[in-house]
């Protein structure tokens, strides 16, 4: 095993509750695209670029195009938890972690077996009637075809963060009063330049923050270990 992972076996033997700050990195070793990365989603090729699709105005305006790049893109059949979605799930059950923060839509850490996770961007399982309320799981909108419509005739929504929307303070208040509760802050798969990543983790106040990520982040220089490797990778061997 190398150092750097037996440095994170040793400061995570020292005790304290957790708190782990994932991002997409989480995510890509169960075969879900990284939105960011450079092979990822915004590489490819379609009609309107990612970014453009996944907004609100976008959903509003244009909802069927926007279903079939969701359908296409989002919603990734048959993808399962990894060793990192394990883990947590486990250090959750023997009272050791506090929460999961993630970036990610997919619910793959409930999926796991995680019970608190703060999904800053909401998920895919979820959706809803614009017009009605009703809730409609994943399922249906899968197999759904054009614009899914309610029983109601309302057209439904992912209860995803599109972009030009904002965060659930809700979600904020508990991701930043867990963090601030931790002993240890493990932040992986996560570039740190999108917010609010960046801004959450400064509500950190102690001195165990390990960084787990494949490239650099802006915050390597203040992390107490920074381990430049895949999250699965690091997860499979502590
Ligand atoms: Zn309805």
């Amino acid at each position: 095993m190398s150092g750097d992972i037996e440095k994170l076996k040793e400061l995570l033997a020292a005790g304290g509750s957790i708190v782990f700050f994932g991002g997409a990195g989480v995510s890509t070793e169960s075969g879900i695209p990284d939105f960011r990365s450079v092979d990822g989603l915004y590489n490819q090729k379609y009609d309107y670029p990612p970014e453009t699709i996944l907004s609100h105005t976008f959903f509003m305006h244009k909802p069927e195009e926007f279903y079939k790049f969701y359908r296409d893109k989002m919603l990734t059949p048959g993808a399962e938890p990894n060793a990192a979605h394990k883990k947590l799930a486990q250090w959750e059950q023997e009272g050791r972690l506090l929460s999961v923060v993630t970036q990610n839509i997919d619910g793959l850490h409930q999926k796991a077996g995680s019970k608190t996770v703060w999904e800053l961007h909401d998920s895919t399982l979820r959706n809803y009637c614009m017009k009605c309320g009703k809730s409609y799981p994943k399922s249906f909108i899968a197999e759904s075809e054009g614009v899914p419509r309610c029983t109601c005739g309302g057209i439904i929504k992912p209860d995803v963060v599109l972009y030009e929307e904002s965060l659930d303070q809700q979600v904020i208040e508990g991701a930043v009063r867990d963090i601030r509760r931790a002993d240890i802050l493990i932040v992986g798969g996560t570039s740190l330049a999108v917010y609010p990543a960046a801004g959450l983790i400064n509500y950190y106040r102690g001195t165990k923050l390990a960084l787990v990520n494949r490239g650099k982040t802006p915050y390597d220089d203040y992390a107490d270990l920074v381990i430049h490797r895949n999250i699965g990778e690091v997860f499979s061997q502590i």
